[in-house]
Parts: structure tokens; C-alpha cells; sequence
């Protein structure tokens, strides 16, 4: 998190701003804590060839200890995300079918526990897949994000590589101090079940702070997404499109605020036909995008 609790007001901060951006040429103006004029920046830099980390992360997971990009973008200062850090992790990989010794090594997924590394994901009766679909997805959320002016960080930016594993991507939002998270992910539930679900961190063990901001992100995405997509709550999940789990390791190692979206159920006919088309993606990426500004600038006055 850049800015401390209730702080971070883009007015209280324009003055640095402005100072920032003269010098934002010389200095990059990166590294002051909260600062809003580091320009929107999309990517952790990719890892060269041979860097890849442990456990078969090969996309963003960077290693470098939570440097955030501080290159200016040439994008000015502004909009009511400034000064604010999202994370997107578009679930699965394009990659992972054909690595299952790298997806299938256990890596820590929460206290005393361990998982496999990443899941090959879901897929739709017509060969539509689940790790195409929240690249997809992630990537028109992520120009919308920084349309609003928010600092947009990726754990995959491509659909050909191998993870990062399930820690690695809660690693990623963590090191960037992100002010919001969110995991992008398409069920492979029931085929007779349809429906998006949020699923929001249930208590483990260090993570107590995280559970009620996720909690508000969890609702405010479950309202905006049946709203802007005409999509309906799944109804193979009890509780009106919310879950909250304890079992994923995205969430149970994250310590900023995090939810995953199951956008909608990949083995249901109905939903398929949604989630394939490019139009209803970028509606939902619309309704997504309202719900981090409704979280992120709200008047509740609980942002984390
Ligand atoms: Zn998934």
C-alpha cells in the first residue's frame, strides 16, 4: 500500500505531483511512497531468457523484491485512480499442459500448507480455454485501469509460458504494494450450473488484515459485474455469487486486499457463449473496472 490509511486523496498529493512531473525526465520520481505521478507503467519487466524462477514461474515474477516500475510511461497524472496500484493476475497459462512436472510441484499455498504450483484450468465445450480467456479478459481490464489512471501490475502478460505458481503471483501484488487485487478465473463447475462467482479470503493465519477490505471488493465486484453484464450470481454457490475460501493459496499469501472472479462457469452452454464473445468481455471488463474505482476511491472511508 503507497499511502497511509485514509491518506490517499489525489488533491492532498497534486502538489508533489506537479513537482514530480518536472523532474519526472531526470529522476524517474520513483521510490517516495505514494507517489500518484509515477505514470501508469503496464509491466513488471520480463525476465530474460533463463531467469525464470523457481517452480516454473516464467512471466513477471521478476525476483526483485518489490522495485516497482518507476519509468515514466509518457501518460499524464490524473483520473480518479491516481496514485493507486492494481494487480491483475489472469489465472493459468497457456503453457502449463505441456509442463506438468513445473504446474505439478508443491509450493507454499498458506500456513503449513503446500499445493501444486498452477492448474492447466478450465475449458469450454468448443476448445475455448480458461487461461486464453483471462489473458483476455485481464488485458481489457488492464487499459481500462490505466484509463483511470491506476498503476497496472500483471503476473502473465502473454498465453505461451508456464505459471507463476499460485505463491508466486501472490508474491507479485504483494512486492507491488497494490492497493487492490484481483485473480481472473472461469470455473469449470457443473454444466447444468451457471452463473460468476467472487470469492474472497477467508481467515488464515496472517492475513487477518486483508479479510474485511477483500470482503468490500468481493461485494462491489459481485454488484458491478451481474449489473454490467447481465450475467446472474452462480447458482451452483450458496451464497448469491460470494465464496469464501481458505484453500487458495493466491489469497491465503496475499497481504493486500484480493479476491478471485470466477467470470462465469466455462462447462455451461450458456455462459460459454458469453464469455467467447469479445463484446460481452468488454463489458465485463467495464463493470470490473467501476467496481475497483468504487473500492478504491469509496466514501465508506474503510479503504485499507
Ligand atoms: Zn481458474
Amino acid at each position: 500500500m503507497p499511502n497511509g490509511p485514509s491518506s490517499a486523496r489525489p488533491a492532498l498529493l497534486l502538489p508533489a505531483s506537479l513537482a514530480c512531473a518536472a523532474l519526472l525526465a531526470l529522476t524517474g520520481c520513483s521510490g517516495s511512497g505514494g507517489d500518484p505521478s509515477t505514470a501508469p507503467t503496464s509491466l513488471l519487466p520480463l525476465p530474460g531468457p533463463g531467469e525464470e524462477g523457481e517452480g516454473g514461474g516464467k512471466d513477471g515474477a521478476d525476483g526483485s523484491g518489490g522495485e516497482r516500475p518507476g519509468e515514466g510511461g509518457g501518460k499524464p497524472d490524473g483520473g480518479p485512480l491516481a496514485g493507486t496500484t492494481v494487480l491483475i493476475d489472469p489465472g493459468h497459462n497457456g503453457g502449463n499442459a505441456d509442463a506438468p512436472e513445473e504446474i505439478n510441484e508443491q509450493v507454499p499455498s498458506g500456513p503449513g500448507e503446500k499445493k501444486a504450483c498452477d492448474t492447466v484450468g478450465a475449458e469450454s465445450a468448443s476448445g475455448y480455454p480458461e487461461h486464453e480467456f483471462t489473458l483476455d479478459l485481464s488485458l481489457l481490464l488492464r487499459d481500462r485501469l490505466e484509463a483511470e489512471g491506476a498503476e497496472v501490475v500483471m503476473t502473465r502478460t502473454d498465453d505461451d509460458g508456464v505459471g507463476p505458481c499460485v505463491n508466486e503471483r501472490a508474491e507479485i501484488g504483494n512486492d507491488a504494494e497494490a492497493d487492490a487485487a484481483i485473480s481472473v478465473h472461469a470455473d469449470g463447475g457443473p454444466e447444468s450450473g451457471s452463473g460468476f462467482h467472487v470469492i474472497a479470503p477467508g481467515e488464515v493465519e496472517g492475513n487477518a488484515d486483508i479479510v474485511v477490505p477483500s470482503a468490500r471488493l468481493a461485494g462491489l465486484l459481485r454488484d458491478a459485474y451481474a449489473e454490467g453484464t447481465g450475467m446472474d450470481p452462480a447458482d451452483y454457490i450458496a451464497e448469491e455469487g460470494l465464496d469464501e475460501r481458505t484453500d487458495l493459496g493466491g489469497l491465503n499469501l496475499s497481504t493486500v486486499p484480493k479476491v478471485f472472479l470466477e467470470a462465469g462457469n466455462m462447462r455451461n452452454p450458456g455462459d460459454a457463449k458469453r464469455l467467447e464473445d469479445g463484446e460481452w468481455r468488454e463489458r465485463a471488463a467495464d463493470a470490473i473496472t467501476g467496481a475497483v474505482v468504487d473500492f478504491l476511491t469509496g466514501a465508506e472511508g474503510d479503504r485499507p
